[in-house]
């Protein structure tokens, strides 16, 4: 070593040993940390996502042997584009679209980075102006079956399209939800289709409206399918959910 280099590496020698210390710190607390997939945000990383079977009715839904997410919403929500944008796949939900499953319980198999599996459940949603009065009293049975007994069902997301004012129908749904006694989250859709301070402005309205009728709010997610908004929070959230389910059903 040459007399300058020398005299450089002597002065910053304890400079090396606080980085050292504080890396060294950092990485232990990581591997300790319960928050470690927070940390990273990969354990939540969905590796695979596989359509499984429809259903006409919760009693040939499959075994609920894991944890269940459904998701439901008006016509047009943008439910599909939302749970292909969780499942990181294109066209994952496009088979719930197909004739004869858009009137069912539509389930999917997820597998996520951490190998835990749960199921991710899409469910025919309300308001289409094309169903006939019998085609109505069907959908409300079968849902009303499968949120009401569903035992492994975790939480229920529902869909609400940011652009719009609250509307009557989603808060008609969330009051029955309320009445079930269904833990349940709010998603607003579509916020790339409006500034960030009009979404805004249209989900504190939302929430102040349910605020009315309700003593707590339920967890809110503000999404883009375009813009891939929101999926980290709300895959985020469900493995904080998971995590619960699998402690309960450990010391039952
Ligand atoms: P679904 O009927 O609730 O399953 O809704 P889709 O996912 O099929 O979406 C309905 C329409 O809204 C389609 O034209 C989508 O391309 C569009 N859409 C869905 N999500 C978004 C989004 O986040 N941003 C924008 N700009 N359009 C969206």
């Amino acid at each position: 070593m040459r007399g300058l280099d020398y005299i450089f590496f002597i002065n910053q020698f304890p400079l090396f040993i606080i980085w050292y210390c504080l890396l060294s710190f950092a990485l232990l607390h990581i591997q300790t940390s319960n928050l470690k997939p927070h940390y990273f945000c990969s354990n939540m990383e969905i590796i695979d996502a596989k359509y499984l079977i429809s259903s006409p009715s919760v009693a040939e839904c499959p075994k609920p042997d894991r944890p269940e997410y459904a998701f439901i919403g008006r016509s047009n929500v943008g439910k599909s584009s939302l749970i292909n944008m969780i499942c990181n796949k294109k066209e994952v939900a496009k088979v719930s679209s197909s004739p004869g499953k858009t009137q069912m319980i539509n389930h999917f198999s997820i597998t996520s980075a951490d190998r835990k599996s749960w199921y991710l459940v899409d469910l025919p949603g309300y308001g289409y102006a094309k169903r006939s009065l019998a085609q109505r009293k069907t959908w409300q049975k079968m849902i009303m079956g499968y949120i009401k007994e569903r035992q492994n069902l975790v939480n229920l997301f529902v869909l609400i399209d940011s652009r719009l004012d609250p509307q009557k129908i989603d808060l008609e749904f969330i009051n029955q939800l309320g009445e079930w006694q269904v833990p349940f989250a709010l998603v607003f859709t579509k916020a790339d289709k409006s500034t960030q301070r009009e979404t805004a402005a249209n989900v504190k309205n939302f929430l102040a409206t349910m605020r009315q009728s309700w003593q707590f709010l339920p967890p809110h997610f503000v999404t883009s399918a375009v813009k891939h908004l929101g999926s980290k929070a709300l895959l985020n959230y469900i493995d904080t959910l998971n995590i619960e389910f699998y402690k309960e059903s450990q010391s039952q």
